[in-house]
């Protein structure tokens, strides 16, 4: 369990990561005229009164919106998913990644992220998923690249199966056959486009992965680019779901 930043309520900021919440407030305040965010601001500037003492308690408007409150649901979300996998006998998982296109203007994400959901939505109706298939966690994420000041729009969907999806499932010729669908509908091929781990059969490993797709440190919204915090309420005003879980994860 991690210490520091999972409970905002009793947690105060430092004044470095003060400095950064003020600049994602401005960055949220353009958003201002396209959602009903007044509630997030107060939300944040509570935290900010909270943080310098002139208030004693943080009242959170828990909207999913918020990037403080954010952070204390994605906690959530893993002890769900955790309990979850805990309850399960005899079940394997598999981490898969698809990439979309790179691109660098962010008026072409939802767009972008919209086709890469339809695409993976067909690829989890395929008979090879559905054969070895007990359940699915999609999570949509916009990562940000400072040196090619390109955002990269991926899904990481991580896929419970049958312990014994090897006699279905061959690892090479299946990750062969998801390149190919992908380059088919994505229209173009896409360096990297596809990323497949088989999780060891190991708490460890298995905790790791989902630290990975819920709390990792460097997801936590201090720790994104302004770019990230931009693509991340372009999807808010858009109304996409981040995330979704299916069957046994449900
Ligand atoms: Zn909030």
């Amino acid at each position: 369990m991690e210490k520091r930043g999972n409970y905002p309520k009793r947690y105060r900021y430092t004044e470095k990561e003060t400095d950064r919440i003020i600049e994602i407030l401005e960055i949220i305040e353009e958003y201002r005229k396209a959602s009903e965010i007044n509630e997030t601001l107060d939300c944040i500037n509570n935290e900010l009164l909270f943080g310098t003492g002139e208030i004693n308690y943080v009242t959170r408007c828990k909207r999913q919106t918020c990037p403080l409150c954010r952070e204390n649901r994605k906690y959530k979300t893993y002890l769900k998913l955790k309990e979850k996998i805990n309850e399960q006998n005899g079940i394997r998982y598999i981490l898969m990644t698809f990439n979309g296109r790179e691109i660098n203007d962010l008026s072409k994400l939802s767009k972008e992220v919209g086709e890469n959901n339809d695409i993976v939505a067909k690829i989890i109706r395929k008979r090879s998923i559905q054969a070895i298939m007990l359940g699915y966690v999609k999570i949509v994420e916009i990562s940000y690249n400072k040196y090619s000041k390109r955002l990269l729009p991926h899904i990481h969907l991580l896929l419970g199966v049958r312990e014994d999806f090897k006699k279905y499932w061959i690892r090479k010729k299946e990750i062969e056959k998801l390149e190919k669908t992908w380059k088919k509908w994505k229209k173009e091929a896409i360096t990297n486009a596809i990323d497949v781990k088989i999780i060891k059969d190991t708490d460890e490993d298995i905790e790791k992965v989902l630290r990975y797709i819920t709390v990792a440190r460097k997801k936590r919204i201090m720790k994104l680019d302004d770019m990230e915090i931009r693509a991340f309420f372009e999807m808010i005003n858009d109304r996409k779901r981040l995330f979704t879980t299916s069957g046994i994860f449900k």
